[in-house]
């Protein structure tokens, strides 16, 4: 018997089904079914289209299908060969299913990997949408006041923020009955330690560690118990230490007019106001014109028209004693300098709080580099 699906269904559906044949022909149709039907599915792969294959689901395994109108005629066999038909019908079906399921499968896959191999893509290249950061401006004031200090041959050295008393206060001539040494002004930690509240500690530590001469500067962080328009609890000193012989105030005063200038990045009027520390004798304070009033005076700058950014003065002999350092033979000055201040004018903050609180869209705002 040579026939195809189609005719036997046509058969089955005649008077003459006597004439259906046997299992084994039926099996033949089959195969040759299944045949088919991988036949096109190899040309469809290479013809894709949608429509085509939608065509060949419903002309293989759909609903009206001659396979699903042979499994409807298969009631018309005789009754002893309808459940072996049955079987291989259902068998056939599922395989062909499952072929068809497969096809389209490995199909939306090579379309995936094609699509890869078109685009091309530099996927290391950053994205539109990536937002550049920029330096904070006290970063910004901390690298500029670094620059004359390298050029005039200073080492750049760190010191411990947390440290004794003695380093903190005792070696610096900083009495026990000094107000800093109060428990509201300073954090204490356990017995004898502090968070430092200045970075003048680096100095005995280096006189001692390093001896003399000694030409150095120490940035760093440092603590103390204030909040307010101008302070904060934690906030970056830079302090300078020079020892040797013939150091004089003359010197200190250039030292300061070579580093305010790089830190502001232009000319500043600056003026030594007499004070007193322990550690220096003479003592000054350092201010600068502020930078928001130019000395008329403004909330800033307390209607004072100046702006108090840290302290200096000569080594007190006393201090050089502690440290094992002989002053009849040395000399030494010394300043310490907020660095936040100095941002605070630099930039024009009125506030020096803003620029711990996060606020990204405010900080970005001086597009510093
Ligand atoms: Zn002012």
């Amino acid at each position: 018997m040579s026939t195809s699906l189609e005719q036997l269904v046509e058969l089955l559906n005649s008077e003459q089904n006597s004439n259906y044949g046997s299992l084994d022909e039926l099996k033949k149709i089959l195969e040759s079914e299944e045949d088919l039907l991988s036949k096109c599915l190899v040309f469809t792969f290479d013809f894709f289209s949608q429509n085509r294959a939608d065509e060949l689901k419903s002309r293989f395994v759909g609903k009206k299908s001659p396979l699903q109108d042979l499994l409807k005629s298969l009631k018309n066999i005789p009754a002893e060969e309808r459940k072996g038909a049955g079987q291989l019908v259902n068998q056939t079906k599922q395989a062909m299913e499952n072929a068809v399921t497969k096809f389209l499968k490995t199909y939306e896959e090579h379309l995936e990997q094609t699509k890869i191999a078109s685009e091309n893509e530099d996927i290391t290249l950053p994205t539109c949408f990536a937002k550049l950061g920029s330096r904070h401006p006290i970063s910004v004031v901390m690298r500029d006041l670094l620059v004359p200090f390298q050029r005039m041959g200073f080492a750049v050295v760190d010191g411990p923020e947390i440290d004794t008393e003695f380093f903190n206060f005792d070696a610096l001539n900083v009495v026990k009955e000094h107000p800093a040494r109060e428990m509201q002004d300073t954090f204490f930690l356990a017995s004898e330690w502090v968070l430092r509240t200045h970075t003048s500690n680096v100095q005995s530590h280096a006189m001692k560690e390093r001896g003399i001469p000694l030409k150095i500067v120490c940035p760093g962080c440092v603590y103390r118990n204030e909040f307010d328009m101008t302070h904060v609890p934690s906030f970056r000193q830079i302090e300078c230490l020079v020892v040797d012989k013939g150091i004089h105030m003359g010197h200190l005063r250039h030292v300061i007019n070579e580093l305010l200038s790089a830190a502001f990045g232009r000319p500043v009027k600056i003026r030594l106001r007499s004070s007193f520390f322990p550690f220096t004798e003479p003592s000054a304070e350092v201010d600068v014109e502020c930078q928001q009033c130019f000395g008329k005076g403004c909330r800033s700058c307390k209607h004072t028209g100046w702006s108090e950014i840290g302290g200096c003065g000569v080594v007190n002999r006393k201090v050089l004693e502690n440290c094992g350092v002989d002053p009849a033979i040395y000399s030494g000055i010394a300043f310490g300098f907020g660095v936040d201040r100095i941002a605070k004018d630099r930039f024009a903050v009125a506030d020096l709080r803003s620029l711990f609180d996060g606020n990204v869209e405010y900080l970005s705002s001086f597009s510093l580099t």
